[in-house]
Parts: structure tokens; C-alpha cells; sequence
């Protein structure tokens, strides 16, 4: 069934994150309504949408509701739990499904459902219990990391071991549940590509980013990323074979490695809008949040195009007041703010995008900035 979704009706959302802010905030310029369910009263993308349903994700009469209001549901994080989702698309119009969710959600899924799409990953094993890890470490040796299959993010739920003598400290990790051990990739670079495609399977990738992390936290993007044409070209093309592969629909964002041999390894999916994709916002054409109303409604998608180099750097707890005691200082950097009351250390507050014509500047300024000295 596909649907053409017009201004006036409205896009149900599931989570009430920045994400779901930003998204409903790119939809109600079409003149579209957002209905948002969500725990919490006063959740980011609650503050900005027309019906807030309050209630706990799995809740199935909140569900039901939030099914009775919207023309079109999608979601914009991807902890939320399989069955209710997959009630949802019975009952409601839910284009991108529920079966990319219950792959992302298990790193052991997605990694066969990358490897099954003809695409580069680190050699791993997946591991049922800690016994298991113990008698197959040797397929992917040292160093390595250990990664819980279900539940991990911003680095939380993994282990880097380095030998044998390690491997204890993986232990308390099977706790949450199943683990892949995966090789240590020797990367050079880190790099997303944000595939978008619609239910007609028009396709488009946004310009790629490169990906800075710190403390396993997002730092900055930089746009376009420094790597060289082939290694773009692998990229793009790896990004369309999944989206291909999966028949996607709405936004997946696909998180790799460069290799210094200019090669590709695929790390993890995210089957929707990405922290690395916010610099579109200005710096496109087209942001990662229009395309991906567009993509759900049905509509034509918009061939993407980088309006100037950019970089992103996001806004943690602790760099909001240095920020906002900065603003006077930096009229050319758009600031967004997600409206989250506490601003708790490493908490995702915010982000800045500066477009600039001198790429390598803007890196060095914000490196030496005090406001993310921290
Ligand atoms: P993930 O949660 O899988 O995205 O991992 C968080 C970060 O850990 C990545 O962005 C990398 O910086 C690092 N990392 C994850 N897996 C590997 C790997 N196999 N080899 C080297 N670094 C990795």
C-alpha cells in the first residue's frame, strides 16, 4: 500500500528526542501536523507538536492512539520495541515497517543483513554467552572489541581487549545480552553516508561527513569529508546496496571506516536521521529531516547538494553556557538547541553548523576553542 501524504494531515512520531523535534519542526513547514508519543511531558519534539501522547513506548492503547490521530506514523529512534511496532502496522499506515528496526536492533542481525548485502565488515564472531567468546577468540584475535548485540550506543556496552589476559573484563557485558567480537580496525578516518529513499525507491545519499569522536561521543562533522574520490565512490555505493538490499524506506544512516588503503569496512546502521546528518540543515539544499518527510509522505525527493564545506559540532551539557556566552563573539554559526531542561555533562543539548569557506580555519578554531575544552 503506498499513500500520498498531504499539508493538513498528520505525521505520527515515535520518540520524543531531537530527532523527532527536528523532523516535526522540517514537517510543519509543509504546513503538516505532528502527533508525538513519548514518556515524558516535555520532550523536545513534544514542545513543538500539535498532540502529545504521554506514555511509555510499548504502551499498546497509546498506540492505538496515537494510530487513531496520525495519517502516517514513522519513528526517530531505534530502541523502540518490535512488537508494538509491528501491531502498529496493522492497524496504521507505517511505510517503513518494522523488520529494519528488529535488524538494527541486534548488532549479530545487522551484521549478517550487512555481509548478505555484499558489503565490507570486520571480520567477527557472535557469541551467546561468555564460554562461547573464550573458545572463539582466536577467529578474530587481538586487539578487539566486544560489543553487546542488543542495547549499546555512544560507545556504552563495549570492551576493547587486547589479549587474553583481558578477556575478563567482557564478562560483565553478557549480563545485557549476546556479544559480537569484532576485529580492531586500523581506521584512518570515520565516515557517514545518510541514504534516503522513498516508497516510489527513489534514492539519494547525502554529501558524505567525516566523523570526530570523543569520549565515544560525536564531536564534530565535517562536510564534505576529506577522502578521496574512489573512497567516496565506495562509500555512496555501499550505502545504495544496503538501502537496495533492505528495500528502505525513510533514512538510513550508514556509520564506516576508512581503511588507509582508501578501502571501506561498514561499523553499524541507523535506521534514521543522524547526529552526523544535522549540518544539512543549512548546508544542503535539502535537510536529512525534509528528505525524510518526504520519503514517508510519498513525495518526489530532492537530488541533495552542498551549498558550502561545513562543520557541525554538537553541543554537550557542558558546553552550553560557554556557547551561549560566545553567541556575540560568532554571528556566522546557526545554534540549535533542543529545548532539554537539564544540561547534564555529555548530554546531546545542541549543535552548531558554521559554513565557511575555509575548511581547514574552522577546524583549528573550534579545536583551540575554550568552549570544547571540555
Ligand atoms: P559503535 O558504537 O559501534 O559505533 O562504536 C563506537 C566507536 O568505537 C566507533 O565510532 C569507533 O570509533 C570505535 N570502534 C567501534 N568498533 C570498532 C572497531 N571494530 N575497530 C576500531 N574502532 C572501533
Amino acid at each position: 500500500m503506498m499513500k500520498t501524504i498531504f499539508p493538513g494531515q498528520t505525521i505520527g512520531i515515535i520518540g520524543g528526542g531531537q530527532l523527532g523535534r527536528m523532523m516535526a519542526l522540517a514537517a510543519k513547514e509543509a504546513g503538516f501536523k505532528i502527533a508525538v508519543l513519548e514518556p515524558t511531558m516535555d520532550s523536545p519534539c513534544g514542545q513543538v507538536a500539535d498532540i502529545r501522547i504521554v506514555a511509555p513506548y510499548n504502551d499498546e492503547t497509546a498506540l492505538e492512539e496515537l494510530a487513531e490521530v496520525s495519517d502516517v506514523i514513522t519513528f526517530e529512534f531505534e530502541n523502540i520495541d518490535y512488537d508494538g511496532l509491528k501491531r502498529l502496522t496493522e492497524i496504521a499506515y507505517v511505510p517503513q515497517g518494522a523488520e529494519l528496526i528488529k535488524i538494527t536492533q541486534d548488532r549479530i542481525q545487522e551484521k549478517i543483513t550487512i555481509s548478505q548485502s555484499d558489503c565490507p565488515i570486520a571480520n567477527y564472531i557472535a557469541c551467546q554467552n561468555f564460554n562461547e567468546l573464550v573458545q572463539n577468540i582466536e577467529k578474530v584475535g587481538y586487539p578487539c572489541i566486544v560489543k553487546t548485540a542488543r542495547g549499546g550506543y555512544d560507545g556504552k556496552g563495549q570492551q576493547t581487549i587486547y589479549s587474553a589476559d583481558d578477556l575478563e573484563l567482557a564478562s560483565p557485558l553478557f549480563e545485557h545480552s549476546a556479544c559480537v567480537a569484532e576485529a580492531f580496525v586500523p581506521f584512518t578516518k570515520e565516515i557517514s553516508v545518510i541514504v534516503q529513499r522513498n516508497v516510489q525507491g527513489e534514492t539519494y545519499c547525502l554529501p558524505i561527513g567525516e566523523n570526530i569522536h570523543v569520549n565515544h561521543i560525536l564531536h564534530e562533522t565535517i562536510v564534505p569529508a576529506r577522502i578521496n574520490n574512489k573512497t567516496a565512490k565506495l562509500a555512496v555505493e555501499a550505502a545504495e546496496k544496503i538501502a537496495d538490499y533492505l528495500q528502505l524506506i525513510g533514512t538510513l544512516a550508514v556509520e564506516m571506516f576508512v581503511l588507509e588503503d582508501g578501502t571501506i569496512v561498514i561499523n553499524e546502521l541507523a535506521p534514521r536521521p543522524h547526529n552526523s546528518g544535522h549540518y544539512s540543515i543549512e548546508a544542503c539544499n535539502i535537510s536529512q529531516f525534509h528528505q525524510h518527510i518526504r520519503a514517508i509522505c510519498g513525495w518526489p525527493l530532492r537530488k541533495p547538494k552542498l551549498w558550502s564545506p561545513s562543520v557541525m559540532v554538537n553541543i554537550l551539557g557542558q558546553h552550553v553556557m560557554p556557547v551561549t556566552n560566545s553567541l556575540s563573539k560568532y554571528p556566522d554559526w546557526s545554534i540549535h538547541l533542543y529545548g532539554k531542561q537539564q544540561a547534564k555533562k555529555n548530554r546531546k543539548m545542541g549543535h552548531v553548523t558554521i559554513m565557511t569557506d575555509d575548511l581547514d580555519h574552522t577546524i583549528k578554531e573550534i579545536n583551540d576553542s575554550a568552549i570544547w575544552a571540555e
